[in-house]
């Protein structure tokens, strides 16, 4: 593959996440259309914070040590999206089309994760409910089209059929040429990792609305786990877990109440449901997207790591500096 590693970077410190990563400095990478600087960060000109977006070499991390300790302490949420794209490739052209959104990470069809910028850098894709969202965290888009599929549901695109083709039984996405080609795993043939009945799509209820979308495939819920240990080996405010409601025992699908404080994998539609002027409501990663997979891998993740932990010799608890979450 052109330029796939398997190390994920923040403040130049590099993490290998064993899975297949394409960095924006590489041939096949894509360079964050829009960052930003923390106001929560001082190691770069405040002037970044704010539009306009500037020439990428005016991105400059003063000290990187001193930018790592900093991001370590204000940065305690990964957020998941769908990037109703059909692919990276389709999700970096339509952030390049606006003067102020991006993302740190988009996760393709085949299972290769793009990082677009140094984690240090913020990227507006979710101001969440009380527009401090971005501050606090780092994003992935994961390629799906989520509700853009179904013809019948189709706003953005208008579509006039539905994007997905079934055959023996698995649904596949019918994926144009043009982006096919530029999939780095050469003929990959991106199945909705379940099918929901004969119809294929997912429908639930998130944030008020029905969400009707086909699954994302088997090699994106592998790389999304790498992803979220390497994030959280990187930066450990970002908890190797997701909301979970006490009650039911079950990841909520909308909006939590601690939206803002709870530390670790959320959605968007966790932390934004459009209660404040101006933000969006939203709904992804969306109906099909499967929580209680990534739940269950997380949880296993956290007892092998706890295994490994207790055979070190302790060096003191390790500092968390947020609220417990949910429950
Ligand atoms: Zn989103």
């Amino acid at each position: 593959m052109t330029g796939a590693g398997r190390s994920i970077v923040a403040c130049g410190r590099r993490v290998d996440i064993g899975a297949p990563v394409v960095l924006w400095d590489r041939e096949a990478g894509y360079v964050c259309p829009n960052k930003r600087g923390r106001a929560v960060c001082a190691q770069h000109d405040p002037a970044l914070n704010d539009q306009p977006t500037r020439p990428d070499a005016e991105y400059r991390v003063l000290d990187p040590a001193s930018a790592y300790a900093e991001l370590k302490k204000c940065v305690y949420q990964l957020v998941l999206h769908y990037d109703a794209c059909y692919s990276a490739l389709h999700c970096h052209e339509t952030l390049k089309d606006s003067p102020f959104k991006g993302s740190h990470f988009y996760l393709d069809l085949d299972g290769v994760v793009y990082q677009t910028c140094d984690l240090y850098w913020k990227t507006n894709a979710a101001p969440a409910d009380d527009r401090l969202g971005n501050e606090r965290a780092v994003h992935v888009e994961i390629s799906n089209l989520g509700p853009e599929a179904l013809a019948s549901d189709s706003e953005y695109y208008r579509f006039e059929r539905d994007q997905y083709g079934e055959k023996d039984g698995r649904w596949q996405l019918l994926l144009p040429q043009k982006y096919r080609e530029k999939i780095l795993t050469p003929n990959f043939r991106p199945f909705a990792a379940r099918t929901r009945g004969e119809r294929g799509y997912f429908s639930r209820r998130i944030n008020g609305k029905t969400v009707r979308m086909w699954d994302f495939t088997e090699e994106q819920y592998r790389s999304l786990v790498r992803l979220c240990v390497g994030v959280h080996e990187l930066l450990p405010g970002i908890a190797l877990r997701v909301p979970c409601d006490p009650r039911t025992g079950r990841v909520p699908l909308g909006k939590i109440e601690n939206f803002a404080t709870f530390a670790g994998i959320v959605g968007h539609a966790h932390v934004q449901n459009g209660t404040a002027d101006g933000v969006a409501q939203k709904y992804d990663p969306g109906s099909a997207f499967h929580w209680a997979r990534l739940r269950q891998e997380l949880l296993k993740e956290e007892r092998k790591r706890r295994g490994r932990n207790a055979n070190k010799d302790a060096e003191g608890p390790e500092f968390f500096p947020f609220p417990p979450a949910f429950p």
